[in-house]
This record gives structure tokens, C-alpha cells and sequence, in this order.
């Protein structure tokens, strides 16, 4: 999954990038309002943690703007701790979470992982799905009772994506989107070089190939 991380902080920006990237997420930082609103209008993302106090233009207003254009895009705002008005202002304009400023970086992805559930109507903490459990903590995948098997970062993400998204076509491009950061190489005949190593992992009969439109996953499992 790929994330939209707005905030204008030097150093509380780069260091949460880390944290989610460690958690096994693509993410995109940007440092003021401006460009936070046009990435979040014209790319791909998940979700988005949006600060309010934002140079160029005010998170609020961010937020705003993009659910006046019809915008779903799950939204978490970082607020000052004290200021319980912005959070109420935040929440109107139609933020999904918040999180007052600082906070542990536990509960930030607590909350991501409950909005992105939420989003993707899925109740159960756990990934399960065709046969697969994936241990979203180690990064690993587990078949049946066997060994949890090891995932790449990249690879992580692509079974994770397609996971919560078992039995629709997904094309390359989608696929790219969704596991990539705006600035890496995005060719999209890397995303075939991670479906076969995939495949070599979890067996082949689990990602189906649609020749020209893409991948469907669970196969007849689901
Ligand atoms: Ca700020």
C-alpha cells in the first residue's frame, strides 16, 4: 500500500517516513499544502497523514479541497496535542482519524492499520486469504501450517496489496501504483519479475495471469 505523508517538520517528517516504510508501506513525504493537495488529486494512495500546520496552505484546507471534489481518499490528521478545536475542525472537514502531536509512533500505525481495514471493509486484523495467512509484523507469509516464508520489501507489498484484493484484475499499472513510491523506477515489467518470484514462493496456481489486462489472485482457491 502507498501513502501520502504531508508534513512540513524536518525532522518528524523523514523519521515517520522511515517508521512507515518499515512497516511495510510505500510512502511519498511532501512538506507543504500545495504540493500535499496536488499529489493527493493525481496519484494513487491508499491513505493519507496529513499535518494542519502546513506552509503554503493549511492542511484544513487540503483536506477540504479534496472532499469538495468528491475525494474518499482515507484521511489521518496530525493536530497540536492541546488544541482539541482543530481536531473537531479536522474531523468536520471530513478527516477520518486524528492524532495529536507527539505521539507514539505504535499508535500512528495502530490507527493506520484499523483506518485502512475500515476502508477496505475487512474486520479481522489478520490477513487471510486463498490459503495464505500474511504476518503483516515479521513480513512473512504462512502456507497451511508450514514456516512463516520470508517476503522482500517489494514483494511484501505486492502480496499484501493483491491480497486485500483477492479475485479482481489488477493491472500492471495499478500494481506499480499501489507498491511503488512516486520517485522509484516504475517500469512495469519489474511487477513481472516479482510475480514470478512471488509465485516461486507461494506456488504458482495462486496468481493467475491475464494475458495484456493483468493478474487475478486466490485463483480457484477463493
Ligand atoms: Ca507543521
Amino acid at each position: 500500500m502507498r501513502l501520502l505523508l504531508v508534513e512540513d517538520d524536518a525532522v518528524l517528517g523523514p523519521r515517520l517516513r522511515q517508521d512507515l516504510r518499515r512497516a511495510g508501506y510505500a510512502v511519498d513525504l511532501v512538506d507543504n499544502g500545495i504540493d500535499g493537495q496536488f499529489q493527493g488529486e493525481t496519484e494513487a494512495y491508499d491513505a493519507v497523514i496529513l499535518d494542519l500546520g502546513l506552509p503554503g496552505r493549511p492542511g484544513l484546507e487540503v483536506l477540504q479541497n479534496w472532499r469538495s471534489a468528491g475525494s474518499q481518499l482515507p484521511v489521518i490528521i496530525l493536530t497540536a496535542r492541546d488544541a482539541w478545536h482543530e481536531r473537531v475542525d479536522g474531523l468536520k472537514a471530513g478527516a477520518d482519524d486524528y492524532l495529536g502531536k507527539p505521539f507514539h509512533q505504535e499508535e500512528l500505525l495502530a490507527r493506520l492499520d484499523a483506518l485502512l481495514r475500515r476502508a477496505q471493509e475487512r474486520a479481522a486484523p489478520q490477513l487471510s486469504v486463498a490459503g495464505l495467512t500474511l504476518d503483516e509484523e515479521r513480513q512473512c507469509v504462512q502456507m497451511g501450517d508450514g514456516e512463516c516464508v520470508e517476503l522482500t520489501g517489494t514483494e511484501f507489498r505486492l502480496l499484501r496489496y493483491m491480497m486485500i484484493n483477492p479475485g479482481k484484475l489488477l493491472s500492471k499499472t495499478r500494481l506499480t501504483e499501489h507498491v511503488y513510491e512516486g520517485d522509484a523506477d516504475r517500469d512495469s515489467n519489474v511487477i513481472e519479475a516479482y510475480i514470478k518470484r512471488l509465485r516461486q514462493k507461494i506456488g504458482k496456481q495462486l496468481i493467475e495471469t491475464r494475458r495484456g489486462q493483468g493478474y487475478i489472485f486466490g485463483g480457484e482457491a477463493l
